[in-house]
């Protein structure tokens, strides 16, 4: 418990994601912790943090359980109330900065429901899945620049796409979302040497809700051979708040039944189970448009580590990977607007009775999810959120 007033918040004790922020009367970026309405100055109250959460990522886990474990006493332990209570700052007087510096960003496609929704709808003669869709977890590097918070505005990117009169270099007119989940890595690991499913906690810091802006026209006539490129790169949204995998232990679940054998290195039967019960909302200009289960993704992020690190690749402090589009079985679950609107064939309907198949000029998407607590309850994640302006004129 703590000697805070914020019982009904869904940001207690058992949640503590971490931000980095600076305010009016302090511009000097540090790392914060949220806790109801209020974020509390890490780096003022424990010593770790100056400069933001890279700092608190490149120190590893024991001084990521020493803090947490702090943070913990400091808010719950009465005496503490006196010191701790100057730094506290009301979330409205914060400035959220983008959390960490976004080193290497890879995307994976880790959703077995997205996969199969996009063969359907790309590939309608094939089978669903690729043949290798059930072997490893496919993904691509990102770019890390275009990495922005919440709140960000994005442009309507421009380029080239393939209409029935030709080719045409013009802006998007398939403007899409994809609802993420966003991995956070700590600690590096040397070149030539894989990190194996069993040491993934040592690496991942924790996660933050992701939205993979797509332009799928761009991306449709872009991606053979090489796969996602300009259709991807222009913006990627992540949300202001890292939870660690610390306040996600009520979360874990088993992942869904494996019906392809796996190999040794992402064989994860035997251990400990690392999908996570996370409810995801979509919200359109604040209608909710889906509610996307995590729990339903078939690799798991020890699984996505493992194999992007298999042939020796390095991981650096700040390394982003995401999950993939996170759709579940049912219409409403689906983690695109390309699968809501089905390819943009059946338009899905807003509270305001307007309808959208594709993102307008204006339309605003807020991303938010929740996971159980332990003891009950939920804690939440944060909100990941962004504003479509209309294309600028090329130049
Ligand atoms: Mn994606």
């Amino acid at each position: 418990m703590t000697w805070l007033d914020i019982k009904d918040s869904q940001f207690g004790l058992e949640a503590l994601p971490y931000a980095t922020f600076r305010t009016a009367a302090d511009p000097a970026p540090r790392l914060g912790a949220r806790i109801g309405d209020l974020v509390l100055d890490v780096a003022a109250v424990t010593g770790v943090g100056e400069g933001g959460l890279d700092a608190l990522l490149a120190a590893g886990p024991a001084v990521w359980k020493d803090v947490r474990a702090q943070l913990t006493r400091l808010l719950s332990d009465p005496a503490s109330e006196a010191d701790v209570r100057p730094h506290l700052v009301p979330i409205e007087e914060a400035e959220l900065l983008l959390p960490f510096t976004v080193a290497d960003y890879v995307d994976f496609y880790a959703s077995e429901h997205h996969a199969s929704n996009v063969g359907k709808m790309f590939r309608p003669d094939s089978e669903p899945l690729t043949p290798n869709w059930k072997h490893l977890p496919i993904g691509y590097h990102g770019r890390s620049g275009t990495v922005v918070v919440s709140g960000t505005e994005v442009v309507r990117p421009t380029g080239l796409r393939k209409t029935p009169d030709g080719i045409v270099d013009g802006p998007s007119i398939r403007l899409d979302i994809e609802a993420e989940m966003g991995f956070v890595v700590g600690v590096g690991s040397d070149r030539g040497t894989p990190v194996p499913l069993t040491e993934a906690a040592d690496h991942i810091f924790g996660i933050t809700l992701l939205n993979d802006w797509s332009a799928r026209d761009i991306q449709a006539w872009e991606y053979v051979p090489l796969g996602p490129f300009l259709g991807k790169s222009f913006a990627t949204s992540i949300s202001p708040w890292v939870l660690p995998l610390a306040a996600l232990e009520a979360a874990r679940v088993s992942p869904p039944e494996r019906d392809v054998p796996l190999t040794g290195y992402l064989d994860d039967s035997a251990l400990e189970p690392w999908a996570l019960d996370l409810a995801l909302e979509v919200r359109l200009n604040g209608s909710l448009v889906s509610e996307p289960p995590y729990a339903t993704m078939y690799w798991t992020a020890p699984q996505m580590l493992a194999h992007m690190t298999a042939n020796g690749a390095s991981l650096r402090v700040g390394d982003l990977f995401a999950s993939g589009t996170i759709s579940g079985p049912d219409p409403g679950q689906r983690g695109s607007f390309l699968e809501l609107s089905w390819s943009g064939a059946e338009p899905f309907k807003l509270d305001d009775g307007s309808t959208r198949t594709f993102l307008e000029d204006g339309d605003e998407v807020t991303i938010t999810a929740t996971a159980p607590a332990p003891g009950g309850g939920r804690i939440a994640l944060g909100e990941v959120s962004g504003r479509i302006l209309p294309a600028k004129e090329r130049r």
